[in-house]
């Protein structure tokens, strides 16, 4: 893929999407991180639910800690994994309050060096919580990466690295949530909806169904591009 379909692909995703940013739920950088923490394999909607009543109850690193096992888990058990993940809290909220005085610290190492706390959820909170422009490979970055050949490549490191270092740079601090967004809402996993897609003419992925409004107006498509993929008339009516 080229610079200039990559810049009009990120031009096209801000105008689409005004507000990019997490759909977690959170009034402060700790308690970000630990919806964070809460969210791998889990769905955001779902994180919400349970954080809702924890942060009520308990909101800081010592609040938690002091919460112990059993207490936090109370409040997480309709989250995936909330076993293993309510052990790294702990773990987590003890490292805050002995080595960084209850403070989420705002270098990859530190972060990373916390419990539950990988380079993934170590790249949401510098991105989301410090204003860095880092990339957090999550499924939905990994499957649009390579579905639309934005940043292809075998595992989430290489697909981190393509996306950093071909993504322009006016658009780095965004594309995380652009690029999430576009993929949890629009390019699903499965039946993405290239009729309503805002780069349809853009991506490159071979089996992109084409709504015909675009295939009528001659946009921007040449025979070789349309060829092996599917047409399908669009939700405004055209027919043809
Ligand atoms: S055209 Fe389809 S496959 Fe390509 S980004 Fe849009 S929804 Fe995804």
């Amino acid at each position: 893929m080229n610079a200039e379909k990559r810049l009009a692909i990120f031009e096209r995703l801000a105008a689409a999407i005004p507000n990019p940013t997490t759909e977690l739920e959170h009034g402060s950088t700790f308690e970000l991180l630990i919806a964070v923490i809460l969210s791998a394999q889990a769905t955001d909607k779902g994180v919400n639910i349970a954080t809702r009543k924890l942060f009520k109850a308990a909101n800081t690193p010592q609040a938690i800690f002091n919460l112990g096992l059993e207490g936090l888990e109370f409040y997480i058990k309709t989250i995936g994994l909330y076993h293993a993940k309510a052990k790294n809290v702990i773990a987590c909220c003890a490292q805050l309050n002995q080595q960084h005085n209850s403070e989420v610290p705002n270098t990859r190492e530190t972060l990373e060096a916390l419990p539950g706390v990988g380079r993934k959820t170590a790249n949401v909170i510098l991105n989301t919580a410090f204003g860095q422009p880092t990339i957090a490979v999550d499924t939905h970055l990994f499957r649009l990466g390579n579905r639309t050949k934005l940043a292809t490549g075998k595992n989430v490191l290489a697909v981190e690295q393509k996306y950093l270092k071909t993504i322009p740079k006016e658009y780095l601090q965004d594309a995380h949530h652009l690029l999430i967004l576009h993929g949890r809402y629009t390019c699903t996993a499965r039946n993405p909806k290239c009729g309503e897609c805002c780069i349809v003419d853009l991506c490159e992925y071979k089996d992109k169904v084409i709504p015909k409004i675009h295939l009528m107006a001659g946009e921007a498509m040449t025979d070789k591009s349309i060829a092996g993929q599917t047409i399908i008339e669009n939700s405004m009516g055209v027919e043809g």
